[in-house]
């Protein structure tokens, strides 16, 4: 074995070997090979090495590169806890003064695909907050706010969706982000797949780090900054700051 592959399967060992052997060890490593078309002959031993050369690789950075023009992406990046600025306001500010700012700014339509209803179906328009965060530090930063309607919304926050939907609806989604992205269903699994490798090295790396410096503490304070522009953006940072949760840029 050489010096990588045994890092790699170390790596595969303290992440994966646990949860697999539970679910019946072979058959998750070789949905994963069969996803990415590489051989799924061999010990599990064997797979897992070459899943993670695979996944080290940056095959997949390059076969993404193809849905880098996507209208309607995919996040699938872990937040703070659900800890963001809306939660942290007044819902009269936000719900009052926030959101309908955003609706006048958009003109009632979803930013991404268009969509534009009714007056009394409006709330199918969402505020979206983009958001970057510091880890290390706990910092969630607020770069902005969007309007995009639910359905956009749902790729937003991918594996909250799968967990809150069927199955029918989840299937009238991926239809709905097709037809916006003018994209065969085949290839949104692709894109969907690539996104999952990518997650995984990524939290490979990760979790590990992750473990070591409390980041699962739930009850961990998360403070703010704000880096853009939005509306009655003093008044937010004033609630912040009463709170004790707002940074100075
Ligand atoms: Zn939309
Ligand atoms: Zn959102």
């Amino acid at each position: 074995m050489t010096n990588n592959e045994r890092i790699l399967l170390e790596k595969l060992e303290k992440e994966n070997i646990e949860s697999l052997s539970k679910r019946g060890r072979g058959t998750e490593l070789e949905k994963y090979c069969s996803w990415i078309g590489i051989s799924k002959h061999g010990t599990a031993r064997e797979k897992a090495i070459r899943l993670l050369n695979w996944y080290d690789s940056n095959t997949y950075k390059e076969r993404l590169k193809k849905y880098e023009h996507l209208k309607l992406k995919i996040n699938i990046k872990t937040g703070t806890h659900g800890k963001t600025v809306r939660g942290s306001i007044s819902q009269y500010l936000w719900l009052k003064k926030i959101r309908p700012a955003i609706l006048t700014k958009y003109n009632y339509k979803c930013s991404i695909c268009g969509f534009e209803p009714e007056e009394s179906e409006r709330k199918q328009l969402h505020v979206h907050e983009i958001e970057e965060y510091d880890f290390d530090q706990d910092i969630c930063e607020l770069k902005g706010l969007e309007l995009i309607c639910s359905s956009c919304h749902s790729f937003y926050h991918l594996y909250r969706s799968y967990s809150v939907t069927t199955k029918a609806q989840m299937d009238e989604l991926i239809s709905h982000f097709t037809r916006v992205n003018e994209i065969e269903r085949e290839e949104y699994q692709e894109y969907v797949r690539l996104l999952q490798c990518s997650w995984r090295n990524e939290s490979i790396k990760s979790i590990d780090e992750q473990i070591n410096k409390g980041y699962y503490d739930c009850d961990k304070i998360v403070t703010f900054k704000i880096s853009y522009a939005i509306p009655y953006k003093e008044e937010v940072v004033k609630q912040l700051k009463k709170k004790g949760l707002y940074i100075e840029n």
